[in-house]
């Protein structure tokens, strides 16, 4: 009677909230468990961000641009696309939320295939939504027929997955499309680390959505700005169904600043990429561990201990090693195909390094009894 929490919805009641990657309080540790950029972002963010507080930040008592106009006009130049095609979102989660919220309910259903970014089911619980879950084998290929046999209004797939790092050819991508008669979201949170992106497909696909975000390729996670480029009408969608102001000024200025300066981020997705290619030849081929080919910025891998061991013990015994050196990395333990994995962010060389040698030592360590 006095529990105020008892009026929610049942579906509320229920809801099992994201859980996401820690971030430490204390300074000291090792980030490697939640995808940011290791690199800052370009020296223009800062400056933008100053010129738009100003001197005594009086810009801050006037509402955003409600559509976040200039950077749509920006985004879609940048992709050669129209800004009726751009929908800007406080960060790409406000964005899937808003098109889990355009396209599932109890009588509609969303899916989406697993293992996969984890928000996903979140977001469709939040709606009281149907969800309909596509199961991956380890070999990591597109479940192609389970998905046209789904029969969702919207199906959510990341490219590159999470949280493997395995890409998908744009050749699957419209296989799915020919075979599949809902709204396809490619959630492209990490596409610039990848070889391909689905933006081309846009101009023949109307129920193709694309992701994106500048929190992990833009060095920008904190800021909070996502964006979807699709068909004019589905932007007129989810035009209808976000807040009023759903972002900041500081942020459009921001991502506006990002944008405007493609060779500094071409350099330091190109370091990223560099060092993720030598860090997944040194897990596979120097180390023998079963390692995903990565088009991200993390790498998804198997480790094996001094025995040649692996499996779920292994996988958290080597998480707590590291964690122990204040080394953080993401162990998945809930699921056949991640528990045995940990997923580790590349950061720079230097920290790459750090890292090496802490496996170094592990691997010399006495097994973990089964
Ligand atoms: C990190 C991530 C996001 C979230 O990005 P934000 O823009 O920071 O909300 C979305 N999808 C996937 C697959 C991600 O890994």
């Amino acid at each position: 009677m006095s529990d105020p929490a008892s009026f929610s919805l049942p579906h509320v009641a229920k809801l099992h909230a994201y859980t996401p990657g820690l971030q430490p309080g204390e300074s000291g540790w090792l980030k490697l468990n939640t995808n940011e950029n290791p690199y800052p972002p370009s020296p223009r963010v800062a400056e933008a961000l100053l010129r738009e507080i100003g001197s005594d930040g009086a810009s801050l008592r006037l509402y955003p641009n409600p559509t976040s106009a200039p950077l749509r006009a920006a985004l879609a130049k940048h992709h050669g696309l129209k800004p009726e095609n751009v929908f800007v979102g406080n960060g790409s989660d406000d964005v899937l939320n808003l098109l889990v919220r355009c396209f599932c309910a109890p009588t509609a259903a969303a899916g989406f295939t697993w293992p996969s970014y984890s928000l996903y089911p979140v977001l469709v619980e939040i709606q009281d939504g149907r969800a309909a879950m596509i199961e991956f084998d380890r070999t990591m290929r597109l479940p192609l027929e389970k998905i046209a046999a789904s029969h969702t209004k919207a199906f959510f797939l990341t490219s590159p997955n999470a949280p493997t790092g395995v890409g998908f050819a744009n050749a699957g991508i419209e296989k799915i499309l020919a075979s599949f008669h809902g709204i396809l979201v490619v959630d492209e949170a990490y596409a610039p680390f990848a070889g391909e992106n689905a933006v081309p497909l846009l101009a023949r696909y109307p129920r193709l959505v694309v992701v994106r975000t500048f929190s992990k390729s833009h060095a920008l996670a904190g800021i909070r700005v996502g964006y979807a480029l699709a068909h004019p009408d589905i932007i007129g969608l989810l035009d209808r169904v976000k807040d009023s102001y759903n972002v900041s000024r500081l942020s459009q200025a921001a991502a506006l600043a990002a944008l405007g300066d493609t060779s500094y981020y071409d350099a330091i997705i190109g370091r990223i990429k560099a060092t993720r290619d030598a860090c997944v030849a040194e897990f596979s081929t120097q180390r023998g561990w079963f390692t995903y080919p990565s088009q991200a910025n993390f790498i998804f891998t198997e480790p094996c201990d001094a025995r040649g061991g692996t499996g779920p013990n292994v996988a958290k015994a080597l998480y707590d090693f590291l964690f122990a050196r204040k080394i953080l990395v993401r162990h998945f333990p809930s699921h056949a195909l991640t528990a045995s994995f940990l997923r580790i962010s590349v950061g720079t060389d230097d920290e790459m390094l750090v890292l090496s040698k802490a496996l170094d030592e592990w691997q010399k360590q006495k097994p973990t009894p089964a």
